[in-house]
């Protein structure tokens, strides 16, 4: 049977879309390749977040295009994810040799894609177009399969963001928001609770809009029953990022559903948006036991200026207030937070207003980007883009202080018990076992096969850079 070699260019759920594209393809009896060069078929999964990463990724395919030319190898090569989808056909008019186009709704049809151009029966394939339903599609697990142990997993919970930050090009890449339904991600879970799996990430592009849509269309679509009803109030209630008093969000209710499974020791979700941490949200941490204590708020900016300039839909100070709350629900919560420096416009000032934010805040973590103008999006077009210099000297001051802050938070673990999960060897060094804390943290202990998949207490020794040791021998 062919073998097939899947690389993963951006985030978790670039991640998850191929372990789900393994998954269809070993159900269809391939193999998984150890190397792209022993492959059968290359399948290069793309981010357009950055430009760089598209770079990376075609730079990637030539290098393996040509490669195979050398060595006069028959090999099927294809793009999916993301920059197949944005750049759809230009890719073969760029590269010729290139096999596959695969869109970001369209996973699913690579089994049936890759066996016709196996065969011979087609000769380049581009698939972009939208299709109903595709979101249910990204669903199979590969646990023994892959590297990685099978103690913990990700479930795609829905695809896509109505958001339309201004520097994002997700929504063009992911399209419109569409979740998928309870009962089938509660039965996706207690099938990978039933396979040993102890902790799930819920994932999406948004994923505190989950059922959003669906809720608001089921809204609109029912028949009036009452004077309020036709003038659309009620409709209009249901479409608040804020749940009205005593209604949880669908967002919340996914969480419940999925907190009830047996088996699953631990919950957490990204990536979220800050306006979706409603009193609901807030108040599930405080409620739920295996929602772990660890939340990632995305700033994005700490001035109203420039946080209005990106649509992000909320205030410094409002931001402030959710980081609070959260704390205040559940003490020793782990905050981790993106931020773009550099946005076009930006200021000194405004700058120093995103400082003063993480100064308040005191994230354990941030991931610090330099604005790098995507095209088709509108902050690409906006006047005044700040120089790259300033950029830089902008993300290594940011970088400066998050990392201060985040040195003395783990400091503070010394000498703390910790509860881990843990996931198996460390990747750089065998003889070590890594595991996670509840909010998040990496912990490297000596360790052995016997641990993999355990929730143990390790008392913590001492730190590295953005990692715990401890040990897991506890003298009382
Ligand atoms: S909420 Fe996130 S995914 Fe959606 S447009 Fe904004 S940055 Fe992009």
């Amino acid at each position: 049977m062919p073998s097939v070699y899947i690389k993963t260019y951006g985030c978790q759920m670039n991640e998850r879309d191929s372990e789900a594209v393994a998954a269809q393809l070993v159900a269809r009896g391939y193999t998984l390749a150890k190397s792209e060069a022993a492959a059968d078929v290359v399948l290069l999964n793309t981010c357009s977040v950055r430009d760089f990463a598209e770079q990376k990724a075609i730079n990637k395919m030539q290098n393996i295009v040509g490669t195979a030319r050398s060595e006069k190898r028959d090999q099927i090569v294809g793009f999916m994810g993301c920059m197949a989808q944005s750049r759809g056909r230009e890719l073969i008019d760029q590269l010729p040799d290139v096999d596959l186009v695969l869109g970001t709704q369209k996973f699913h049809r690579a089994g049936e894609y890759l066996d016709a151009l196996l065969s011979g029966t087609r000769h380049q394939i581009v698939d972009v177009e939208a299709e109903a339903k595709s979101e249910a599609a990204i669903r199979e697990h590969l646990l023994n399969g892959k590297a990685k142990s099978s103690v913990s997993a990700y479930v795609s919970i829905m695809q896509g963001c109505n958001q339309h930050c201004t520097f994002c090009i997700v929504p063009a890449t992911r399209g419109e928001e569409r979740s998928r339904s309870i009962p089938d991600l509660v039965a996706e879970c207690r099938e990978l609770a039933a396979s040993g799996v102890k902790e799930v990430t819920l994932l999406g592009q948004i994923v505190t809009s989950y059922g959003k849509r669906e809720q608001r269309e089921a809204w609109q679509s029912r028949p009036p029953q009452s004077a309020a009803d036709a003038s659309g109030d009620e409709g209009e209630a249901v479409a608040d990022q804020t749940p009205v008093a005593g209604r949880m969000s669908p967002f919340v209710q996914l969480l419940d559903a999925v907190h009830a499974i047996e088996g699953l020791e631990r919950i957490r979700f990204t990536s979220p948006h800050p306006k979706g941490y409603g009193d609901d949200l807030v108040e599930a941490f405080a409620r739920l036991p295996k929602l772990c204590e660890s939340a990632h708020l995305p700033l994005q900016s700490g001035s109203d200026r420039i946080l209005k300039l990106m649509h992000r839909g909320y205030t410094g100070e409002k931001f402030l207030s959710i980081a609070q709350k959260l704390r205040r629900a559940r003490p020793g919560i782990g905050l981790t937070t993106d931020i773009i420096v550099g946005f076009p416009g930006e200021t000194e000032e405004d700058f120093e207003q995103t400082l003063a934010l993480c100064r308040e805040v005191e994230f354990d973590n941030a991931y610090i980007f330099k604005y790098s103008p995507r095209r088709d999006t509108p902050a690409a077009a906006m006047a005044d883009q700040v120089p790259l210099a300033a950029r830089e000297e902008r993300n290594q001051r940011l970088l400066d202080l998050v990392n201060g802050i985040a040195a003395r938070k783990y400091e503070a673990f010394v000498g703390r018990r910790v509860q881990i999960l843990v996931e198996g060897p460390s990747r750089k060094n065998g003889a070590r076992f890594t595991g996670r804390t509840r909010c998040n943290k990496i912990v490297l202990f000596e360790g052995d096969e016997r641990h993999r998949g355990q929730l143990m207490e390790v008392k913590i020794e001492r730190t590295g850079s953005f990692t715990l040791y401890g040990d897991p021998a506890i003298h009382l």
